[in-house]
């Protein structure tokens, strides 16, 4: 079943049956269920017995195919990283080289071995489909490949890629999709399909979470203490640039560096007479420290934050990147 806020959305797909385009470009931001949406389209198209409504059955034999990721007629393109490979390190390689981290990209082989599925017909006669996600990750290779499917669609398959970030993808293979574009849904919607999972998530969190609910589900409860405490330590005046990098010291970068973007966010909103978007629940905090921080100030420092998401995976040396991080962070004001 699709998320109860996808309800008009799902009413719009199912109004495409009979008459599908070749390939689907569901696109929003992370934490929506974009990619649970397409899955559930997908087991839909493949099921023997589909509702009125458009719905898998969830009984038929390719329904329980699907369920356990063996139907024929389906394939998912990921990167290695999302989908870790099976086979494990050959033997005789030292064991520094076997850490090869696996690949954050769809490459062209991933593309070009879909040729036999799209070539052979269907296993049940009905349509092949080729669920890509997320479809920004494919190399400019694997675009290409993916543009000449497209381009000479195969009859009866669909493609269904997902997409955090359409600008991202090729203009060429964007233009070959039909394209829907997935919003947040409604607060109160996302509270109570949050309560219904027996998430601890208040509203504060879903709003840190940017209001994606799935992202506030995921959100581990022990990082919200240790992100309140370093946020306690930003809204002190008093701790030093040096106190805050030693209380980061045992923290992964790449989390201090999306919560700093956030308190930074709300900060300049403020600063810009506005409401806080992320922290709504550390107004009080966030408040006096505007005062002495200029707007121009913020916004530089913003940008130096997301210069510094992009190297926060693999800091060369985490204590400098802390430091220099929270040196920039208290020149501000
Ligand atoms: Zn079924």
């Amino acid at each position: 079943m699709y998320f109860p806020w996808q309800d008009e959305l799902w009413k719009r797909l199912a109004g495409l049956h009979g008459r599908w385009p070749h390939a689907l470009l569901f696109h929003g931001r992370p934490g929506i269920g974009k990619l649970h949406l397409a899955q559930v389209l997908a087991q839909s198209l493949l099921c023997e017995q589909r509702s009125q409504a458009g719905l898998a059955c969830g009984a038929c034999v390719a329904c329980a195919w699907f369920a356990s990721g063996n139907h024929p007629d389906f394939r998912l393109v990921q990167p290695e990283a999302l989908a870790p490979a099976q086979e494990e390190v050959e033997a005789g390689e030292g064991v520094e080289e076997s850490k090869k981290k696996p690949s954050k990209q769809i490459k062209i082989e991933q593309i070009r071995g879909l040729s036999d599925f799209l070539n052979v017909g269907s296993h049940r006669n009905g349509y092949r489909v080729v669920l890509i996600q997320p479809a920004e990750s494919m190399n400019p290779g694997a675009a290409n490949a993916l543009l000449k499917s497209l381009e000479e669609p195969s009859a009866g398959v669909i493609f269904l890629l997902v997409s955090h970030q359409p600008s991202r993808l090729a203009a060429t293979v964007r233009s070959r999709c039909h394209a829907l574009a997935l919003t947040l849904p409604p607060r109160q919607l996302s509270l109570r399909w949050l309560q219904e999972q027996g998430s601890k998530a208040t509203p504060a969190t879903l709003a840190f979470a940017g209001d994606a609910p799935l992202e506030a589900a995921a959100l581990p409860d022990d990082e919200a203490e240790t992100r309140r405490r370093l946020f306690d330590l930003l809204s002190q005046p008093t701790s030093s640039a040096l106190s805050l990098a030693d209380f980061c010291q045992r923290l992964q970068p790449d989390p201090v560096v999306n919560w700093m973007l956030k308190w930074t966010y709300d900060l300049i909103a403020l600063a810009s007479k506005g409401n806080a978007r992320y922290n709504i629940d550390l107004e009080k905090k966030l408040h006096p420290l505007v005062r002495s921080m200029p707007l121009l100030k913020l916004l530089r420092f913003y940008s130096a934050l997301l210069s510094l998401h992009a190297i926060a995976e693999h800091p060369l040396n985490a204590r400098l990147f802390f430091d220099d991080l929270f040196i920039a962070y208290k020149e501000i004001g």
